[in-house]
């Protein structure tokens, strides 16, 4: 029999107790396959082939990998402006897989059943949902944006109770870390300033080492968590994705992208766009995600306070400088990002304009937001829409500014920044519904078509076109 070879280690329990609680897993009976990575696998430096023989945790009659703990992370989150007391209501950390290159990622299972912070929830998952967790993070994976992965999906022969009745489903999750800016705020709230500093320590050696011995240190850890936000969130606007629920505890401090529940993807340009069922107000629409990163950091900046100023208020005024900087980064990766997409070395005040008179011709015309780009990409322009005179001489501008780049390297620039295909929302839900019904074929088909999103291939034409969904949806917890 070949030997999966866990390397696991927990360095998460070298934190204060406050910080997680260790459970029993809540057994499953009837657990079956349904979807194994097998290159996140062998990235880990787990064996596949031993993986698929023998299975592993969420599948019943496995072994528990050894070192693994059962954790549950204590965290607190500001949910839609509001404080709460939350903690992995539904999950539980295995520990931490070392992979050969030596680096540290936790292995988390999401459906697993119910601890401590369940609160009213029943602590599982559908497999519909859990199915589109890992088809989104993987997709994010291929784009490039940091995020975290999925390694597999079980189903549990278990009902979920939902509007309907839906089948289990256990999400293997791999992370660079599940520290959050809402793990921060609890160790805040614990107003025990040693909870506060063994968490920040924790987090600079396994996220930011370099600035271990750094002057200053905490205050310049939070300059860096910073900055992987804002080019995350360039990132995210720069694919037209929505995260859909950005509250504090949805918020990592790794910088990866994390919680795929009411997440979407633009078809049409239009920044006001929510498809989140819960968000009535439109807090975390498409064009407010920047916005709403911010005031996380700001939430994240006052969990820190006492540790970077003297009082309360050095600190917050500190924080307030900072957030500029975050604005003018975010600004700065917009920017590059977009200039790319139009094929662009650099940016100046022209281009700037220029990028913006395109989107406002976007929206103006309910253009599809990622077929746009590539038609500019293939230079395409026989829709109507192309000849319409505002986006025509908008075309003639774009081209003579061309005229100061190389075109070999444009070309390469627009098609390694302007997807070919994005997961659409049309072709998810399409693939959730054949999947859960039991054929994967089309789930598959689209998993594989989405981790190259960059290659202008024939054959994945068919996921560039859609049925728009009329009044969309997504949803949380299911
Ligand atoms: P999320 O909206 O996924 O970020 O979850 C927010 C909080 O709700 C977290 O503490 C989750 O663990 C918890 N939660 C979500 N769904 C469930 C569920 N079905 N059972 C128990 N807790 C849940
Ligand atoms: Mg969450």
């Amino acid at each position: 029999m070949k030997k999966i070879q866990w390397n696991f280690n927990n360095s998460y329990e070298t934190l204060p107790s406050f910080f997680y609680d260790k459970i029993d897993l809540s057994p499953v009976k009837k657990t079956k396959w349904v979807v194994l990575n097998e290159d996140l696998a062998q990235f880990l430096g787990l064996d596949p082939e031993a993986l698929k023989e023998e299975g592993f945790l969420p599948l019943s009659g496995s072994e528990f990998p050894e070192n693994a703990s059962q954790i549950a992370q204590s965290y607190m989150g500001h949910q839609f402006g509001f404080p709460s007391i939350l903690g992995d209501g539904r999950a539980l950390l295995l520990g931490e897989q070392i992979t050969p290159k030596g680096e540290r990622y936790d292995l988390q299972l999401k459906g697993s059943g119910p601890t401590p912070y369940s609160r009213n929830g029943d602590g599982r998952a559908t497999l519909q949902a859990m199915l589109r967790e890992f088809l989104i993070s993987e997709a994010m994976f291929g784009l490039g944006i940091p995020t975290t992965r999925s390694l597999a999906v079980v189903s549990t022969g278990e009902p979920v109770y939902r509007e309907r009745v839906e089948k289990g489903a256990i999400l293997t999750r791999v992370a660079a870390s599940h520290l959050r800016v809402g793990t921060f705020e609890w160790a805040a709230h614990s107003q025990i300033k040693e909870n506060l500093i063994s968490l920040a320590d924790y987090a600079i050696q396994r996220h930011y080492p370099e600035l271990e011995n750094a002057e200053d240190k905490y205050f310049q850890f939070y300059l860096e968590v910073q900055k992987r936000q804002a080019k995350l969130l360039a990132q995210w606007m720069s694919v037209g994705f929505i995260h859909g629920v950005m509250n504090t505890d949805n918020m990592t401090i790794s910088g990866e992208t994390i919680d795929y529940g009411p997440c979407a993807f633009l078809d049409v340009y239009a920044p006001q766009t929510v498809y989140s069922s819960i968000d009535i107000y439109g807090r975390y629409a498409y064009e407010k995600q920047p916005q709403m990163a911010a005031w996380n950091l700001a939430r994240f900046g006052q969990a820190l306070s006492p540790l970077i100023g003297e009082t309360h208020e050095k600190a917050m005024e500190r924080v307030d400088g900072a957030l500029e900087e975050f604005a003018k980064e975010f600004q700065r990766e917009f920017y590059r990002i977009y200039g790319r997409k139009l094929g662009l070395s650099q940016v100046d005040g022209d281009d700037r304009k220029l990028i913006h008179e395109l989107l406002e011709i976007m929206e103006k015309n309910s253009t599809d937001y990622t077929n746009t780009f590539v038609d500019l990409t293939l230079r395409d322009w026989e829709q109507e829409i192309y000849q319409r005179k505002d986006f025509f001489s908008w075309k003639e501008k774009w081209l003579k500014r061309l005229e100061k780049e190389n075109p070999e390297e444009v070309e390469k620039r627009m098609k390694n920044s302007n997807p070919y295909i994005i997961p659409r929302n049309y072709w998810v839900e399409q693939a959730l519904f054949e999947a859960k019904e039991g054929n994967l074929d089309l789930f598959l088909e689209l998993w594989a078509a989405l981790k190259s999103p960059y290659d202008y291939e024939k054959h994945k034409e068919k996921f560039r076109f859609y049925k728009e969904i009329f009044g969309y949806k997504t949803y949380c917890g299911t």
